[in-house]
């Protein structure tokens, strides 16, 4: 196991390394792009929107499906790229590249029926057709993680393009190479080389990103960063997707599968070495299997191989990330909690051992801030109920997971999360047709599902009207009577009238 830091980049005015922050070595450079770059980007960016926006969703599904076979072609490049830059195991490289291609895949195929023009009742303006209908926006700007470094924003990227828009994309300084390679054979894949440009640099070129003069920006990063990319884009009023982080909690129920629900928190809780938005961030299990749940999630926890190309955790990406998890487990233990596996001591370097913490409560920061690392604290609770009270105890909300019998649906309605997984973990995010995003601190706006397709568009309303009627509510040129007659239709409408009575008991009797 390799125990090397990753080191502070050199100051260099106009490039930026990537390391492999299992070895600390250099793998990469990229350019540190300015204000004027950015701003010249954004400019290419938006000539290309011009014509692509006038594509047919046919038309623009097809070079989509280019784009995605290039990507495809090149899934072992990619792959090897998030390795080294991110630090993830091989079999997690690639898994992470397949979901961004099927959301691709989802995005192209889908864009046409999620942005169909819809008619909608008139109501009382009979004599109007009502539409609603969406348009592109424009110029999307795409601020993407380090932990996900292609799945998290080709859940941008996939649904703003094929809803019409040309995107600007900013990698985090971390992950830049993958992000440069998947520009370069977007350049090869579409007709319009500048629909998908990166612009790299650290957080500077991002924050120039949010003050350009882009029509939405979608961030996916900390909830102070997002603060500040939501101020930024205040000044041009520029509207914002924000995808932010989550203390993801699990329920475990007197009536669950202990193995099954064990083996589903491991994965949850530790996948990419606990660095995921809706990783399992804090468990709650019913008190009857509390102790044959914590056994058996240790059992598995000590079964797993940490780090080598084969591992099953790799190293942390950011060594900032490092001291987090090491501060939050410090802070559990002085408060009182179990280390039952791993523990502060057991972190080496950018690598640290999943540790299972039992005893825990609110009053750490364990259980109340993001940790993102390979955590997994267990709390023993008495009734559902408490599960639930708990759970729901967090600025976040985020994604949420419930291991349960019969009870399940109730209690997945009652977790005040933008989503649930019943019986698995994380399912919802390997469902293209699900939208993705929270609530509160974890931010606001949808990626992925016919939502996450029209986050990318402006709504358009209009009102035709198709015949004429004497009442015309729109014309200084009415009777004299109009006054009385607006006066029935008040009441006969609205209020104690036969017709309004009769709607009542309609609406009653269709439920
Ligand atoms: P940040 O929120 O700082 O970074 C996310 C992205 O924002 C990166 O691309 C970063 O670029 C960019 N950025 C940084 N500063 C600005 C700015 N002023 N304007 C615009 N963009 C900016 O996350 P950190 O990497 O610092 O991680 C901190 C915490 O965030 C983690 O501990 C974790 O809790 C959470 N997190 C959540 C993620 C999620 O999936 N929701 C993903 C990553 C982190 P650069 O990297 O170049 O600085």
């Amino acid at each position: 196991m390799a125990t090397a830091a990753t080191p502070t980049p050199p100051a260099t005015p106009e490039r930026l390394s990537s390391y492999n922050p299992a070895t600390g070595e250099p793998i990469g450079s990229v350019p540190i792009h300015t204000q004027a770059d950015v701003d010249a980007a954004v400019a290419r960016a938006r000539v290309a929107a011009e014509t692509w926006s006038g594509r047919s969703f046919a038309a623009r599904a097809e070079e989509l499906t280019a784009f995605r076979k290039a990507l495809a072609a090149s899934a072992d490049e990619l792959a090897e790229l998030l390795r080294r830059e991110n630090g993830k195991p091989e079999l997690e490289a690639l898994v992470e590249v397949m979901m961004a291609l099927g959301h691709l895949q989802h995005a192209a195929a889908r864009a046409e029926a999620a942005l169909a023009p819809r008619r909608v009742s008139a109501g009382l303006l009979a004599n109007f057709r009502a539409t609603i209908s969406y348009h592109p926006l424009g110029v999307v700007g795409v601020i993407g993680p380090w932990n996900y470094p292609l799945f998290t924003p080709m859940g941008s990227i996939a649904y703003a393009l094929a809803a019409g828009n040309a995107v600007v994309w900013k990698p985090s300084e971390l992950t830049p190479l993958v992000a440069v390679k998947v520009a370069e054979i977007a350049a090869r894949s579409f007709a319009l080389p500048d629909l998908l440009q990166v612009v790299t640099g650290a957080g500077a070129t991002g924050a120039a990103l949010a003050r350009a003069a882009i029509d939405k920006i979608a961030f996916t990063g900390s909830a102070a960063t997002g603060k500040r990319v939501m101020m930024a884009a205040a000044e041009r009023l520029t509207p914002v997707l924000l995808e932010l982080g989550g203390k993801d909690p699990m329920i475990v129920a007197e009536d669950a599968d202990v193995e099954k629900a064990a083996e589903a928190c491991v994965y949850g809780a530790l996948t990419n070495a606990g660095q995921a938005c809706i990783s399992v961030e804090r468990v709650y299990v019913a008190d009857a299997i509390h102790d044959r749940f914590v056994e058996e999630v240790v059992k598995q926890v000590r079964d797993l191989k940490i780090g080598g190309d084969d591992g099953h955790l790799g190293a942390m990406t950011s060594p900032a990330q490092v001291a987090i998890v090491k501060d939050h487990l410090e802070d559990a233990v002085a408060k009182g909690a179990q280390i039952r596996t791993g523990g502060p001591d057991a972190i080496a370097g950018n690598f640290i051992q999943p540790t299972v913490l039992t005893g825990v409560d609110h009053n750490m920061k364990v259980m109340r801030d993001e940790t993102f690392g390979p955590v997994i604290p267990i709390r023993r609770v008495a009734s559902i109920d408490e599960a639930v009270k708990l759970a729901n105890d967090t600025q976040y909300g985020l994604g949420s997971s419930v291991f349960a019998g019969k009870s399940a649906r109730r209690i997945a309605q009652l977790l005040r999360a933008g989503m649930t997984s019943i019986n698995s973990v994380m399912g919802f995010a390997g469902i293209p047709s699900l939208p993705f995003g929270g609530i509160g601190d974890s931010g606001f706006g949808r990626i992925h599902g016919d939502e996450g397709i029209r986050e990318f568009t402006r709504i358009k309303s209009t009102a035709e009207q198709v015949v004429s009627i004497p009442l015309n509510m729109m014309s200084f040129r009415q009777p004299t009577d109009a006054p009385k007659r607006i006066r029935g239709m008040i009441k006969q409408l609205y209020g104690d009238g036969m017709v309004a009575r009769a709607a009542d008991v309609w609406r009653k009797l269709r439920g």
